[in-house]
Formats: structure tokens, sequence, C-alpha cells
């Protein structure tokens, strides 16, 4: 038994739009960020050595978030805009089932994305950190796994 955890990270960038509903000031506009999204990953060291291979976060992980969030535009599914947005840029508005602030999407990706796209391998993403701007981010962890 190791008595430490190995991790494995890979950030990305994407520039996605948002607003966050029920914001007391500027972020209740429609607005944007340049998100740099970090992943961690801890599993068990293959044969080689790794958690595992950083090109395959990036397949994994990295290419959903181009997929699905870069240059699209979040919105809550409870947000009275939601509809019209929509109605708006059917292809480019994302309608997600959480108010799209830093910490919620950190929890989606850890929760949800994660999971699915990691299915059946033997890792797992425990943490994503995401910048909203250079100074100001929020993650969120599932805490050690292994
Ligand atoms: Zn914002």
């Amino acid at each position: 038994m190791k008595e430490g955890i190995t991790t494995a990270r890979r950030y990305h960038d994407i520039s996605c739009g948002h607003r966050v509903y029920g914001h007391e000031s500027k972020c209740a506009h429609l607005h944007g960020h340049n998100y740099r999204i970090h992943f961690e990953i801890q599993g068990e060291l293959d044969s080689v050595g790794r958690v595992l291979d950083f090109s395959v976060i990036k397949s994994l992980l990295c290419m959903w978030l181009e997929d699905y969030w870069d240059h699209k535009f979040l919105v809550w599914e409870n947000d009275p805009w939601a509809e019209t947005l929509l109605r708006l840029d059917p292809t480019g508005t994302v309608v997600v089932p959480f108010n799209p602030t830093a910490e919620n999407m950190a929890e989606y990706l850890v929760m949800v994305v994660g999971p699915a796209r990691l299915l059946g391998s033997g890792y797992k993403l425990v943490k994503c950190e995401i910048e909203e701007t250079r100074k100001c981010s929020a993650g969120f962890s599932r805490g050690p796994v292994l």
C-alpha cells in the first residue's frame, strides 16, 4: 500500500458565455469569460508508470469541453430567459441543469461528465478548478477515491 496518492492534471482553455441568474450585479447580464479549466485525475499507475497519458485527458475531457461548451452560451434550465435564448440561437445555447457559476460548472464536470467519459477505466476525475479570470477561480473536489 502506497502512502500517497498519485494524480495527473491537465488544463484546457475555452471561451464561453453565461449569465448567473439571481446575481446581485453585473454577472446577471449576458457575458462571457475565457475560462481555464483544470482537471485532476486519480488512479492506479499503469505498467509504464502513469495514471493515464496526458493525451488521454485531452481526448476524453478537454475535447468534451470543445464539443459542448466552447463558444456556446450556458443558461440554467430554470432561468426565465432560457427559452428565449434557445430560440435566438438553438445551436449556440446550452441549457444546463444548474445555475452556471464556476462552482456549479466544476461540480457538473466532476460528478456527471467525468464518470460518463471515464466509465470503466481505472481512474477517476476527482477535482476540477475553473478560472473565470486570472484572479478568480472556484472548484469542486470529490475527495480521495482510492
Ligand atoms: Zn461571469
